[in-house]
C-alpha cells in the first residue's frame, strides 16, 4: 500500500492523548524546518520509499509539526455509472490549494477484546467478561478514533442516474474527520480557527465565502459551489484534487468526495467538533441536519406554537422533526407510509403520525388543525405528488417548504387559484449557511437538543459503502445511516 513508515495512534481528548511514533527507517531521514502562514513544518525528505511513489511531488512527504506521518495513497468510493456498484479504489493522496484544508475522515481500527491475555493470566470467568464489555464500551465510545460520512438520497439520485453529475466521482458529503494540512498560503485566520489535529465537521455547501451571495451571508447560494462544483465535479480553480493512484486519471468530487479515506474541503465548509460530541454520529449534521436547519430557519422561519407537517420521514425528515421542536412547534405531524418510520417519529418530537398509504394525509392533517392546515408543511421526498399533497396541506397564508431532491425534469402541480387568492408561499431550500449554521448546530446538538444519538441508526463499514445505498435505496434504513471509514 505504500503507507507512510510513521504510524500515529492516538486516544481522543486533551492531555490523555498519547502520541506513539512506531518508524522503521526514522534514522534514515533528514529534516529541514520551515514556516508555512504562521505554522512551524518539518519537510521530510526520504529516499527510502520511493519506489512506491508514482507523483512528481512523491519522493519528498510533508509531515506537519504535530508530527502526523501522511501516507502515499488513499482509498475512495468511485461512482462510474448508474446502477453499477461503488468500488473502492486507490488515489493518490490530495493535496489542499489555499484556503482548503485537507482533513482525514479514516479512522482507527481497534480490536475486539483480546480473550487470550486474562485467561494467560488465570483470571476468572466474570472478570473476562467484565473487561470485555468494558473494551466494547470504549471501542463505541465517543474517545475512539472513528470519523465517518452520512449515506443521503443526494447521492442515491446520482448513482441512479436521475440527477446528472460528472462521472467517475467520489461520493459522500457529510463528514466528521481530522485537520491534517492546510493549503499553502491559506489566510492565518483560517488556519488558526482550525489547527492541525483539531476535530471538524463539513457541510455539503461548501461556501467559497467571496461571491456576491456569500458576502451577504447567503452560504445556501453561493455561486462558486454550484458553477464548479455541483456543474463541474470540482473545486473553484475548476479542478479536483482527486488522482487514481496507478492510471493518474481524475476523478471528480461530490462536494468534497466524502467517502473517502482523505478529502479536501474549502474551509469555510467547516465547523470544529467539541469533544462533547460524538465522533461517528456528529457527521449527519453536514447534511441531514443541516438541510433541516436551514429548511425551518431560513425558509419556513418556524415561530413558536406554529402547527409543522413533515411529509417523508428519512434522514431529512425526521430532522426536520427534531428542529421544529427545538423551535417551538405546537402541532408537529410525521407523514409517512412505513409504520416503522412513523413510530421512530415520535422520538424526534412528532405529536401525531400520519401513514399516507393507510389514511388521506391531507384530510388528516386538516381535522388535527381544526380544519385550516398547518402553518408549515415541508416536503422532504421530491415526487410531483407529494409536492402538490405539501401545497395542499398549509392553511391560508401558510409556507409550503420543498427541500426533496427529485429526479431531473420532474414537475410539480398547483392550485394557481389557491397559490393566489390564499398567499400561500410555496418555497425552496436547499441545505444552510454553513459559516453561521453549522456552529448552531452544534450547539443544539452539545446541549441535547438535537438528539444525535438516535438519528443515527445504523453504521456500514467502508466495504459495505454500496451495501448501504442498496439499503437506502430500498428504504431500509430508518433515520440516517453512516458509513465508518476505517
Ligand atoms: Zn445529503
Ligand atoms: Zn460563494
Amino acid at each position: 500500500m505504500g503507507f507512510s513508515p510513521l504510524i500515529r495512534l492516538s486516544s481522543r481528548g486533551g492531555s490523555a492523548a498519547k502520541t506513539l511514533l512506531f518508524s522503521s527507517s526514522y534514522l534514515g531521514i533528514t529534516r529541514s524546518s520551515y514556516t508555512l502562514v504562521g505554522q512551524t513544518q518539518t519537510q521530510i525528505q526520504t529516499s527510502k520509499s520511493e519506489s512506491d511513489n508514482q507523483s512528481s511531488s512523491s519522493s519528498r512527504r510533508w509531515f506537519n509539526s504535530s508530527g502526523d506521518g501522511l501516507p502515499s495513497y488513499m482509498r475512495a468510493a468511485v461512482f462510474r455509472e448508474p446502477n453499477k456498484p461503488l468500488s473502492l479504489e486507490e488515489f493518490h493522496i490530495p493535496r489542499p490549494k489555499s484556503g482548503e484544508i485537507l482533513v482525514k475522515t479514516k479512522g482507527l481500527s481497534l480490536p475486539p477484546y483480546p480473550f487470550f491475555f486474562p485467561l494467560f493470566l488465570g483470571l476468572p470467568q466474570f472478570l473476562l467478561l467484565s473487561l470485555d464489555n468494558t473494551w466494547e464500551n470504549f471501542r463505541l465510545s465517543k474517545s475512539v478514533f472513528l470519523p465517518a460520512c452520512g449515506v443521503c438520497h443526494s447521492d442515491l439520485h446520482v448513482m441512479k442516474g436521475e440527477i446528472p453529475f460528472s462521472t467517475p466521482c467520489v461520493v459522500g458529503h457529510e463528514i466528521t474527520g481530522e485537520v491534517v494540512e492546510h493549503g499553502p498560503l491559506t489566510d492565518t485566520k483560517i488556519v488558526q480557527r482550525f489547527p492541525i489535529g483539531s476535530h471538524v465537521i463539513g457541510a455539503f455547501i461548501m461556501p467559497c465565502g467571496n461571491c456576491s451571495f456569500c458576502s451577504k451571508g447567503h452560504d445556501d447560494l453561493c455561486e462558486d459551489f454550484f458553477a464548479y462544483n455541483r456543474a463541474k465535479g470540482t473545486l473553484y480553480d475548476g479542478e479536483t484534487r482527486l488522482f487514481l493512484r496507478n492510471s493518474g486519471q481524475p476523478i471528480f468530487m461530490y462536494s468534497m468526495g466524502g467517502l473517502a479515506e482523505f478529502c479536501v474541503v474549502p474551509a469555510h465548509g467547516l465547523t470544529i467538533l467539541p469533544d462533547s460530541l460524538p465522533y461517528t454520529e456528529s457527521a449527519i449534521l453536514g447534511c441531514a441536519v443541516f438541510t433541516a436547519y436551514g429548511a425551518m430557519a431560513h425558509a419556513a422561519e418556524v415561530r413558536p406554537g406554529d402547527s409543522v407537517a413533515v411529509i417523508g420521514i428519512g434522514g431529512v425528515g425526521s430532522s426536520c422533526l427534531q428542529i421544529a421542536r427545538a423551535f417551538g412547534a405546537s402541532e408537529i405531524i410525521a407523514v409517512d407510509v412505513q409504520d416503522e418510520k412513523l413510530q421512530k417519529a415520535k422520538i424526534f418530537g412528532a405529536t401525531h403520525a400520519i401513514n399516507a398509504f393507510k389514511e388521506d394525509a391531507i384530510e388528516k392533517i386538516r381535522e388535527i388543525t381544526g380544519g385550516k392546515g398547518v402553518d408549515i408543511a415541508v416536503e422532504a421526498l421530491g415526487k410531483p405528488q407529494t409536492f402538490l399533497q405539501c401545497f395542499e396541506s398549509v392553511k391560508d397564508g401558510g409556507k409550503a417548504v420543498m427541500i426533496g431532491l427529485s429526479e431531473a425534469g420532474a414537475v410539480g402541480k398547483v392550485d394557481i387559484n389557491r397559490l393566489v387568492r390564499r398567499k400561500i408561499k410555496v418555497i425552496g431550500s436547499y441545505g444552510g449557511r454553513a459559516r453561521q449554521d453549522l456552529p448552531k448546530l452544534v450547539r443544539l446538538a452539545e446541549t441535547g437538543i438535537f438528539n444525535l444519538k438516535d438519528a443515527v441508526s445504523r453504521r456500514y463499514k467502508f466495504e459495505e459503502v454500496d451495501k448501504a445505498f442498496q439499503d437506502l435505496n430500498q428504504g431500509a434504513i430508518v433515520g440516517r445511516a453512516v458509513v465508518e471509514i476505517v
